[in-house]
């Protein structure tokens, strides 16, 4: 067990944080002798106080081997790292020497820590010369940090999560913070219970689970966030709320914001039209603003991932400048990441536009100055690829070698299916990941074993500029390395080994600091020199800090521009004239219906951690899209019929339909996270043009189009089994995690000569006769079997004709037993629960596994009227709380 001063010796947690969201919550974790792991909020974290979301509850459920990359591989065949390294390196080095620096690239992750982000961005910009660093936080957060950069002069996040319930109004732009931030959003509900004064409006074109703790609602048109901002601006100029004395002394650029404003929302009337809301309800919006001093505007993907999202961003900072509304508490612009170390990896310079420790590229001093640093033979002049346009240049040829490292780009980009052609076709792709079989590692030459979550050490930054330690509990298994010590073993052996010294993340982590203060008289507020000395020792008991952490300010910075002095060479913030623009699609005949992404409670990212657990499985075990219930009538689509979603790129997905209202007449959502692992056809990113933010290069995943009809099968059914059956016979199919085996939902077109034969084939049992019972209705063409082997349920297997199949609830606690009795048998061949088998449906609260049709009939039965009393009856919702807004809504349905 690693040693850890963090360790608390009485009851053996060690103190770590969540791997998942930018809320970056404190985790308590600790593996029992059996083997089993127990996770619990940190009651001492500053960001969360003892809670966890859904995902980070369940944590515990993710750390096991299965499908784990355990050894390194070249070509598929196993290797010694001795063999896994020269080989990189020496591909590298030949490819540098033939080609240049800039015919090689990394493209890495939010998920790293920031000790692996800064030895490879060193690796990279300072020793092989070239920017081609990219992270897959430019798909989330890149236009946050260009929208930041030109109106404070550095990326930096204003406010802290203090303010949130400091405010008085809170403006949730473009964030389902109910299941993404499940968190913060919690506290949203806590302030609010606390000071029923606060205000909360929801902007989003959907509504979600967020928009149950909103007093205001405003549904905008999709893309036209600016125009509403905009509108702001004037209105509070008409309203007479401009603070002119912080305009005039600490901001520039007023009059041709204004000006911009004015051309393009001059009136609510004209807003209103445009953003297609109705003018009450911007006038709402717009006298709730001007009123409240404290406000907070929190923005997260919704802005970003648009063609115009860094003007989005700055239209909304427009309005913080023009009424002062900045660094003080209880207000300011103030924008979520997505992942846990999309912060670190900006601070690391992890994006191909960005030196390190908030340095640009493109500034001559700066380039000196972290050469001579670095002590670096040669320094990228430019900028490199940024993610789309890197995996562009993959596949013109012009960079023929990439390393990959903890992302899977197969799924998570734009285009998606140009993305695994770019890759089939490059000369060499090294993926590092702790999972063997994603998407993207499946691509590649040579795949190293990384250590994940559990088993790493080094540190993370949140959404509020907090650098929490991420602690190891577990040690890593089979040869698995930590990302730090893979990129630094790599710079050695091509030839750079005095300047990756490294033996342990601690010395990183005093480079990553001293260099945050290298020649920096107060110009970059990124400054964490007051733990450039800090002992091996004290950077093991580092407790969570905000950064400025500096000699002025040892226990860090809460807040930032207090003083008003921001990062622009005349120290004054700048408003930026905003013409907004439409998104880059737009709908047509052929596709009439505008395609939005985004994520589920209980999934993250691309599955390969949560789909292990079976709570979280159990929330949404398929993809699916949602449909205003007018649209599905008009396309004949039935609720949790098939249908197949097509873009103009001609490309197609297939997923459940969800009918709901609170979809958009006219737009479509389909969540992010389903991959080739988890389902046959359902990767939305193959769908989605790239088009890209001009500034940041943020591709516009909120906004594309698309086409949908029903799709048709021939044959519906399912199976449940301890296997993985491999499913190649199955035109649809799509797998979740259950407690100890694996269910899966299949369709398909081709009716088999012999149903008995084929359900053996999906099942990976081809010719078995033994261990099996079935019963095949010809009539109605119901086929079911089951495997059992010493009475033990081994696999079922329902086929039928049409979409509506038995529930699934009675079937799945058989595989909970050591042996089923010959009743049991006997409603498994019948297709029917026993009588006295209730049917929960689908889960709702996945701590205590509560499901929809439980909660139904208690909250008829008990005449139950609120959320709490729910949980007195059921638990449901009393854990995490993330299933509050579910359970909230099952209220409104009675
Ligand atoms: Fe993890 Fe949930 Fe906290 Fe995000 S809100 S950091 S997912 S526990």
């Amino acid at each position: 067990m690693p040693d850890s001063d963090l360790t608390k010796q009485e009851d053996l947690f060690t103190n770590t944080t969540c791997p998942y969201c930018g809320v970056g919550c404190g985790v308590l974790a600790q593996m029992n002798e059996y083997g089993v792991v127990t996770v619990k909020g940190d009651t001492e974290h500053p960001a969360n106080q003892g809670r966890l979301c859904s995902k980070g509850t369940a944590l515990g459920e993710t750390v096991y081997l299965d499908e784990r990359l355990l050894y390194p591989e070249i070509l598929g065949e196993q290797v010694s790292w001795e063999q896994a390294l020269a080989t990189v390196a020496g591909h590298f080095e030949k490819i540098i020497e033939t080609h240049g620096p800039d015919a090689v690239a990394f493209y890495v992750s939010g998920q790293l820590l920031t000790e692996d982000y800064y030895v490879a961005n060193k690796l990279m910009k300072g020793f092989i010369g070239s920017g081609n660093i990219d992270t897959n936080s430019r798909l989330c957060m890149s236009s946050v940090v260009a929208g930041y950069k030109r109106a404070f002069g550095e990326d930096v996040v204003p406010g802290c999560y203090e303010d949130l319930d400091r405010a008085k109004l809170i403006v949730l732009v473009g964030s389902n913070t109910a299941w993404c931030h499940p968190v913060l959003y919690q506290r949203i509900v806590k302030a609010k219970k606390i000071n029923p004064d606060l205000m909360v409006v929801n902007i989003d074109p959907r509504k979600t689970q967020t928009s149950s703790v909103a007093d205001l609602h405003l549904d905008i048109r999709p893309g036209t966030d600016s125009v509403l901002f905009n509108g702001l601006l004037v209105w509070l100029e008409t309203a007479d709320e401009h603070n002119a004395m912080f305009t005039g002394n600490f901001t520039s650029g007023i009059q041709a914001a204004m000006e911009a404003a004015k051309k393009s929302a001059s009136s609510i009337e004209i807003v209103a039209a445009k953003c297609g809301l109705p003018i009450n309800d911007v006038q709402e919006f717009y006298r709730l603003f001007a009123r409240t001093e404290r406000t907070v505007t929190v923005f997260s993907q919704g802005i970003n991932q648009s063609s115009s999202g860094v003007d989005k961003i700055n239209s909304i900072i427009n309005c913080h400048l023009y009424t002062g509304r900045i660094g003080r508490p209880g207000m300011g612009p103030f924008s979520l990441t997505g992942q846990p170390n999309a912060m670190g990896g900006r601070e690391a310079g992890g994006l191909a536009n960005q030196l390190a420790a908030h340095m640009e590229i493109g500034n001559e001093t700066h380039r000196h100055r972290v050469k001579r640093f670095w002590n670096a033979p040669v320094m990228a002049e430019t900028e490199g690829y940024k993610a789309v346009n890197l995996f562009n240049a993959i596949a013109e040829g012009k960079i023929k070698a990439v390393w990959i490292i903890a992302t899977n780009p197969v799924v998570s980009l734009p285009e998606a299916d140009k993305v695994r052609s770019a890759l089939e076709k490059c000369e060499l792709v090294v993926v590092s990941d702790c999972v063997g079989e994603t998407d993207t590692a499946k691509l590649a030459h040579i795949r190293l074993p990384a250590t994940t979550w559990g088993e790493r050490d080094g540190t993370v930054t949140n959404s509020e500029r907090c650098i929490s330690r991420q602690r190891p509990f577990l040690e890593p298994p089979g040869l698995a390395k930590p990302d730090w010590w893979i990129i630094t073993e790599v710079a050695r052996k091509m030839g750079f080994a005095d300047a990756f010294p490294y033996t342990r993340p601690a010395e990183i982590f005093r480079e990553h600091a001293r260099l945050s203060g290298f020649e920096n008289a107060n110009e970059r507020l990124f400054d964490i020199s007051a733990l450039s000395d800090i002992t091996d020792r004290q950077y093991n008991a580092l407790t969570p800090m905000q950064w400025p952490i500096t000699r002025a300010s040892p226990n860090g910075t809460a807040r930032l521009f207090s003083e008003a002095r921001f990062s622009t060479p005349d120290n004054k913030a700048r408003f930026i004239a905003i013409e907004p623009r439409p998104p880059a699609s737009a709908c047509s005949a052929n596709y009439p219906f505008v395609l939005n992404t985004g994520r589920v409670r209980d999934h993250w990212h691309t599955m390969t951690r949560t789909g292990m657990s079976p709570r979280l499985s159990a929330h949404t075990i398929e993809s699916y899209v949602e449909i205003h219930p007018d649209d599905a009538r008009l396309y004949a689509i039935r609720e949790s019929e098939l249908v197949e979603i097509t873009s103009p790129l001609d490309k197609s997905i297939y997923v459940r339909a969800r009918i709901s209202d609170k979809q958009q007449q006219g737009s479509l959502f389909v969540p992010m996270h389903w991959n080739q692992q988890f389902s046959s056809q359902a990767r939305v990113g193959s769908l989605i043009k790239a088009e890209l933010d001009p500034v940041s290069g943020q591709p516009e995943f909120k906004h594309s189009v698309a086409k949908i009809r029903p799709w048709q099968a021939n044959w519906y059914g399912f199976l449940i089994s301890r296997h993985k059956p491999a499913l190649k016979y199955a035109k649809y199919w799509a797998r979740s995690r259950g407690k100890g085996f694996w269910r899966y939902e299949v369709a398909g077109h081709a009716i088999p000569q012999d149903w008995s034969e084929h359900a053996h084939t999906l099942l990976n049992h081809p010719g078995e006769k033994e261990n099996w019972v079935e019963f095949y209705d010809k009539a109605r063409s119901h086929y079911r079997a089951a495997r059992i082997i010493k009475d033990r349920l081994d696999s079922c297997i329902f086929i039928y004709p049409g979409n509506i199949l038995p529930p699934r609830d009675w079937l799945i606690s058989l595989f909970q037993k050591d042996s089923i009795t010959s009743e049991e048998r006997a409603n498994l061949l019948r297709g029917t629960p026993p009588a006295d088998q209730e049917d929960y449906g689908k889960v709702i609260c996945a701590c205590f596994n509560v499901g929809e049709k439980t909660l139904l009939q208690a909250i008829q039965a008990n005449d139950l009227k609120t959320v709490e009393a729910i949980g007195d009856t059921l638990q449901a919702g009393t854990n995490c709380g993330s299933c509050k807004p579910e359970l909230a809504e099952l209220l409104k349905l009675l």
